[in-house]
């Protein structure tokens, strides 16, 4: 089916709908409550008929952008549910997403789990609030902005492109946002929100940049193990922060932050400036974007060996560019 026919089938599904229940990805980021709660209340001043709803797990830090609505089991009875940003089933949050009529899958991640009754992805759209704002774009005679919906998208929109910094910014990108932004909201403030740390975040970063283990083709590595975040008193959901401070530096290419859990394995970031790291993040119980994945290591053992799958994946990319 070609992209419009999809999303013309998919606004078909909506309109049918009086009850619809939209979810995003566990431990969220910007374009997963963006595009969320955008779409939600894209829906609300569309159909103010319908009841629309926002389910999920804790936002983590990001109450300023929206809260999660409280929906029973029963709700999902005869109920269409929609999941944006989420490319694969088991990181959808919550699991109730299961129980609805029909299901709906909106994302921009590689398409690895297709799942869903009806699904639009789109990888080259810099973010999933991008492919919902160009939804409404699409039919502006049915779906209608409000100032909190361009908000929430625009706020996805420079969550997912490191604030137009990535390369998945497209002249599109930009054109949507300015879109946006004329709906009212006040972006400074949002963008301040979304860019501030926390003094013990700033203090860890230091950490990262004092700690970087860093070889001759640009392949970085940080350890972040449980100990040092205890010293600095941050939890595992603020080291977003962090991911991308070893990008600033100009030696660095590739880089993974190895984030001790609890239980003990690690969860693993993994950026890029060139080299294709999602393939290496899928042979290590993770997956993502070509430039920005996530992965799971084991032990010390299988940081190790990430690492050293980072530093091949580095130095052919040194040899061919
Ligand atoms: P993160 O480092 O958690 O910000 O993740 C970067 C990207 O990788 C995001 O687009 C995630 O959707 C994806 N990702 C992270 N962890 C996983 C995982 N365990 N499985 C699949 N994709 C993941």
């Amino acid at each position: 089916m070609k992209d419009l026919d999809m999303l013309s089938a998919i606004l078909a599904e909506i309109k049918k709908y009086s009850r619809i229940i939209i979810h995003r990805h566990q431990r969220p980021d910007p374009d997963a409550i963006g595009s969320q709660v955008g779409l939600a209340e894209i829906l609300r001043t569309s159909f103010p008929e319908k009841e629309i709803y926002q389910v999920g797990g804790p936002v983590e830090g990001l109450d300023y952008l929206a809260v999660m609505d409280e929906v029973t089991e029963s709700q999902y009875q005869g109920a269409l549910v929609i999941v944006t940003d989420t490319a694969n089933s088991d990181r959808i949050s919550d699991k109730r997403y299961v129980l609805g009529d029909k299901l709906i899958k909106i994302d921009h991640h590689p398409n690895d789990e297709p799942y869903g009754d009806l699904l639009y992805v789109n990888t080259g759209a810099s973010s999933c609030s991008e492919i919902i704002a160009d939804f409404v774009l699409q039919f502006p005679d049915e779906l209608k902005f409000s100032e909190n919906a361009a908000r929430l998208l625009y706020g996805g929109i420079v969550g997912d492109t490191g604030r137009f910094l990535y390369p998945a910014t497209t002249a599109h990108t930009l054109r949507t946002a300015a879109v946006l932004m004329d709906y009212g909201f006040n972006a400074n403030k949002l963008n301040r929100e979304i860019d501030q740390i926390s003094m013990s975040v700033a203090r860890l970063s230091g950490f990262v940049n004092q700690n970087l283990r860093l070889d001759e083709n640009g392949a970085g590595q940080v350890i972040l193990p449980s100990e040092v975040l205890a010293e600095y008193g941050v939890v595992d959901s603020e080291t977003s922060a962090i991911v991308s401070v070893p990008g600033k530096i100009d030696q660095v290419l590739a880089w993974g932050i190895f984030v001790q859990q609890p239980e003990g394995y690690y969860r693993v970031r993994l950026r890029s400036k060139g080299p294709v790291i999602n393939e290496l993040a899928k042979r290590h119980h993770g997956g993502g974007h070509p430039l920005a994945s996530g992965a799971n290591a084991h032990d010390l053992k299988e940081v190790q060996e990430i690492y050293q799958e980072i530093q091949r994946l580095c130095q052919e990319y040194r040899e061919n560019n």
